[in-house]
């Protein structure tokens, strides 16, 4: 039955064919053939006709059956696209690149033409584009402009499972834009069975299974819990690797660096072993990496090799990989986690939930019968492991997100239709945050700062130090250094040559601290024409700095756009600093010379991190990018700031409360919420409850 399907040339293809032979085009038959052969084929004409027949629909489906590149295609071929673009968002940006990309050469076509993808920063789409990719982000953001979402004719909500801050306050956004669109498709996919959930939520609305071609996998659990789960990982690849059967190897590891030095020992251990065993191809796969480094794990396994595909949750289900036999599952994922007790963000490894192990375990069962490996007790999965993960919305900072609710004028936040409403502490500190950065009014309505901010696709923080930047005449300098913050590291330390590199590296230092560092660096490259030579010559990443440069030219777009003029200060530091001061004014630091520096905000103890170019200087005050926690708290992007500023920058929040000396440099300064935290409680729910009545 599965076959002859296959052999059927439905009548769409062979018009398709026809009209790559007479375009001229490569008519793929390969991959047209493994098109045919996804789980999800058979199920086309069902699939087509129930989007057709609902407004709402929520589609299941195991990971890799062909949900994110064929459903798009399908409603092409079938002329949906007609009355507007197909968009399909995905929480990550790798695979909104790499699935867009795929379909594109599944189609015979160039990205960016009729199959383009959208993500910060980046616009491969023309105005021939059908088929649009993108972050959920992204399509939060075009909400902002046109909440009917009216480019839009369907509008599929992938990975819905992942729960993205972006993709719940679309699944509302789109509910919403529905009622008054009624022929608005939306389509919400998701890899696991929470679809009971979802289908409650869009009125009650079908679901749709896509039967699995699954194979059954072989759970494996340590008999004792595991002290190092790094070292466990790297033993129990390389047994299975010199006592198993052929069949490529999944490990799911929390970051990139780890994943980087793991590759490193892989590579060292079986160079060790030599001829005795044989050859073992080691991938990485984490967002960072390059997307052509990313296409390796797809290519196949070379004969007589075995693959090993260390990656971080991106291989859970966002993108699929191919004849993975063995699963190597150590149990931990990094979230991000918002204190909002301590005002921080944090990057924090945790326990992944039991839904997140059992879609480990299946990447084992796609090509054959497979083995996954938990490297943590049977007892520790039933009884530490929590059943669901929870939803980003409600742990991470959202004063991002309620920036731009409340630029769209939804201010009504408690009745907000949120599939799983965030916690009132978290939206509270965000509210709390937006108020002082002055983006919000005593009544916690969009001040015209505030509307301004909500324009630019970054943090709040970011965003205030832009807009302060133009009143001060320092725009050109600060959008380089909100570019070069916004991309990966660009000091490159590679082994063996840490300490040449590091020499490198004080040759950019600023003697203020790490932002005007970055500038420096910015400009220097500048000044060598952007070459790579120069960056290969001072250990930095050739890479990083493009984006950063493409970052910087978007940015400026931005500014134009607005109206906005970008001028240059001519690096003055102390305009620069200042105006730093006006968008992190929250992230300063007073010098304890018992314990190093303690948060003015917190009185969290916390040091300069080691990279940092003020590491082992001492000054008084310092404004900080953000908190990472590693062996102990630090601080991430560090500048030294005159304490005066605070006050100046930031009246509302700080004040003055005398001086040790006459110096001005040791100025004493408390945060005013404090004095004004006791009232807080009803100034943040007037405020919420004040948007109620609007
Ligand atoms: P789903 O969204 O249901 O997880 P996809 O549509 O992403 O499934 O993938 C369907 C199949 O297409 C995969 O099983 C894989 O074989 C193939 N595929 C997807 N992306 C790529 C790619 N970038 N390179 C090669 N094959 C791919
Ligand atoms: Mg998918």
């Amino acid at each position: 039955e599965f076959l002859k399907t296959q052999l059927v040339v439905t009548a769409w293809e062979r018009k398709r064919m026809k009209e790559k032979v007479s375009f001229g085009k490569r008519t793929n038959l390969p991959m047209m053939e493994q098109r045919r052969s996804l789980p999800i084929y058979q199920m086309r004409s069902e699939l087509v006709k129930a989007v057709k027949e609902n407004q709402f629909l929520v589609i299941v489906g195991e990971t890799g059956s062909g949900k994110t590149t064929q459903i798009t295609q399908y409603l092409d071929e079938e002329g949906l696209s007609g009355k507007g673009i197909i968009g399909c968002t995905q929480p990550r940006r790798v695979a909104a690149v790499s699935v867009a990309k795929r379909v594109a050469d599944e189609m015979g076509v160039k990205v960016g033409s009729d199959v383009g993808y959208t993500i910060r920063f980046e616009d491969q789409t023309s105005p021939k584009t059908r088929i649009k990719y993108m972050t959920d982000g992204m399509l939060q953001r075009e909400a902002l402009l046109d909440p009917m979402m009216s480019k839009y004719s369907v509008i599929m909500l992938d990975e819905a499972h992942e729960r993205t801050i972006a993709t719940d306050v679309l699944f509302a956004l789109l509910k919403e834009a529905g009622k008054k669109r009624p022929d608005l498709k939306v389509i919400i996919t998701s890899a696991t069975l929470d679809s009971a959930k979802f289908s409650k939520y869009f009125l009650d609305c079908p679901i749709i299974n896509i039967p699995g071609k699954t194979f059954p996998v072989e759970v494996m659990y340590s008999t004792t819990p595991t002290m190092d789960y790094i070292e466990a990982a790297l033993d129990c690849v390389m047994n299975i690797h010199i006592n198993n059967d052929p069949g490529d190897i999944l490990v799911f590891l929390t970051g990139q660096e780890e994943i980087d030095s793991c590759c490193e020992i892989l590579f060292e251990r079986v160079k060790t072993l030599g001829d005795t065993i044989g050859n073992l191809l080691i991938l990485p796969i984490y967002s960072a990496l390059p997307s052509e480094i990313q296409s390796k794990i797809f290519e196949p396994t070379p004969k007589d090799t075995r693959k090993v595909v260390l990656a971080t949750n991106i291989a859970e289900t966002s993108v699929t990989i191919d004849g993975i036999y063995y699963v190597v599952d150590p149990g931990f994922s990094k979230v991000n986690s918002y204190n909002s007790r301590a005002g921080m963000e944090q990057l924090v490894v945790t326990s992944i939930s039991q839904a997140q192990a059992n879609q480990r375990k299946g990447r084992a069962g796609r090509t054959g019968p497979g083995k996954c490996y938990r490297l943590y007790t049977e007892s520790a999965f039933y009884n530490e492991m929590s059943r669901n993960s929870v939803p980003e919305i409600q742990r991470q900072n959202l004063s991002h997100t309620i920036l731009m609710l409340k630029a769209m004028g939804i201010n009504d936040l408690i009745n907000f239709e949120f599939m799983d409403p965030p916690p009132k502490s978290l939206m509270v500190s965000a509210l709390n945050d937006l108020y002082n950065l002055e983006a919000l009014d005593n009544d916690g309505y969009l001040t015209k700062l505030g509307q301004r901010m909500s324009q630019f696709p970054m943090d709040p923080t970011l965003a205030k130090t832009l807009v302060a930047s133009v009143s001060n005449e320092c725009s050109e300098e600060i959008t380089i250094i909100v570019s070069m913050l916004s991309v990966q590291n660009v000091f490159y330390r590679p082994k063996g040559k840490q300490q040449e590199a590091d020499l490198k590296k004080v040759n950019f230092h600023h003697p203020y601290g790490d932002h005007l560092t970055l500038l420096n660096v910015f400009k220097a490259w500048e000044r060598n024409n952007y070459s790579e030579r120069f960056c290969e010559l001072n250990f930095l990443h050739y890479r990083h700095l493009k984006k950063a440069n493409d970052v910087r030219k978007q940015i400026s777009q931005l500014l134009q756009k607005f109206g906005l003029p970008v001028t240059s200060c001519h690096g003055d530091p102390d305009v620069i600093r200042k105006t730093l001061v006006s968008g992190f004014f929250m992230n300063a630091s007073k010098r304890d010379s018992q314990v190093g520096y303690r948060t003015i905000r917190g009185n969290n103890v916390v040091g300069i991190h080691p990279s940092s170019s003020l590491h082992g200087k001492e000054f008084e005050y310092v404004i900080y990018h953000s908190l990472v926690l590693t062996a102990k708290e630090y601080m991430s992007q560090v500048t030294s700031i005159e304490p005066g500023w605070l006050i100046e920058m930031a009246p509302h929040f700080y004040k003055e409360i005398g001086s040790d000396s006459q110096s001005r440099k040791r100025l004493k300064i408390q945060p005013l919420y404090n004095k004004f935290s006791k009232d807080q409680n009803s100034w943040r729910l007037s405020s919420i409850r004040q948007t109620r009545e609007k």
